[in-house]
């Protein structure tokens, strides 16, 4: 039984066995933090052509913000809006603005500097969150972004999906794990907090694979990971893969199980934002019990505590000393 009172995970004062980014917040900020996604509108070099066309196989015509803001809105009347929803419900709480769809960086560094600047502009703002592509990742936006590292809470999230190369192309990543790497390293050596999207689940990956991505990752130390379950959406390359049998979804119980193995190997410290994804109900083809997300997180809860295990247990530092 999964009680708070033999719960040995530090991070948590509850009965969660992996520290959840709510916690981390109330932690560092003392209340309630909500993030608010923000839509610049930008594209991405994966859809371009600059590095590939078509995006990666499971991105929605959104470019991965279904549910961000309206890009015809300004960035003041975007955040407005969500604002003023979550103060009729949680009055007095803080945002932190996240620049969601599409690639966050992809822009010249003097409009960047001014978008990210207006939103931390409003009223209430304690950080930042910029989503992007470790390859979207210059040496010039790095020292903007070290520069807004130094004055706020920012974190920079970057979509790694998995290490495996082969299934990076399969999945149309555009980029390889090195070039993930390089963009990490440009970020890491400034300082600035950095959260690792990954998603379980996809095509031709084992359970054995996505656990070494959650080695690689772990060993990397990074102040936050994502962990999403594969979505499959309505009118995307995925979608067209999963009708001609190229693709099985997971099930809740395999996920489960995988998410908890990787909770194992990731470090104590590393704040975990996600441990499943959002899929919009109205475009979601499968797997659909992913849509009672409450009861996933509460399906992950009872797998760590029957397992008595909690986030950290099996890490080892680097990689090597693992094996
Ligand atoms: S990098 Fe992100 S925005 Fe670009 S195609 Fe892939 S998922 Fe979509």
């Amino acid at each position: 039984m999964n009680t708070i009172k033999d719960n040995p995970f530090k991070y948590s004062s509850d009965n969660k066995r992996y520290r959840t980014f709510n916690h981390y917040l109330r932690e560092r900020f003392g209340k309630k933090v909500f993030k608010v996604s923000l839509n610049l509108g930008l594209s991405c070099p994966n859809r371009d052509g600059s590095k590939g066309v078509g995006g990666c196989i499971y991105c929605s015509e959104k470019l991965s913000g279904d549910f961000g803001g309206n890009p015809c809105d300004t960035l003041e009347e975007q955040f407005r809006t969500v604002r003023d929803a979550m103060e009729k419900k949680w009055p007095g709480g803080s945002y932190i603005p996240y620049f969601q769809a599409g690639t966050n960086t992809y822009a010249d560094t003097e409009f960047l500097k001014r978008a990210y600047e207006k939103a931390l502009s409003f009223e209430n703002v304690v950080g930042l969150s910029v989503a992007t592509r470790a390859d979207c990742i210059t040496e010039q936006t790095a020292d903007l972004l070290q520069d807004i590292s130094k004055r706020t809470y920012l974190v920079v999230e970057l979509g790694l999906q998995t290490v495996h190369d082969k299934t990076a192309k399969l999945i149309n990543r555009c980029h390889d794990y090195g070039e993930f790497l390089k963009g990490y390293k440009l970020l890491s050596d400034r300082g600035i907090n950095v959260c690792i999207h990954l998603i379980d689940g996809l095509p031709g990956e084992t359970k054995e694979m996505m656990l070494e991505t959650a080695k690689s990752v772990a060993s990397l130390r990074p102040h936050a990971v994502k962990l999403h379950l594969l979505h499959i959406i309505e009118g995307t390359a995925l979608h067209r893969l999963y009708e001609k049998g190229g693709v099985r979804p997971l099930e809740l119980s395999e996920y489960v199980d995988i998410v908890c193995s990787q909770l194992e190997l990731f470090p104590a410290e590393t704040v975990i934002e996600r441990v499943t994804g959002d899929g919009a109900a109205d475009t979601l083809v499968a797997p659909l019990w992913s849509l009672k997300k409450l009861c996933v997180m509460n399906e992950i809860d009872k797998e760590m505590g029957r397992r008595n295990s909690y986030q950290g247990r099996l890490f080892c530092g680097d990689m090597k000393s693992c094996e």
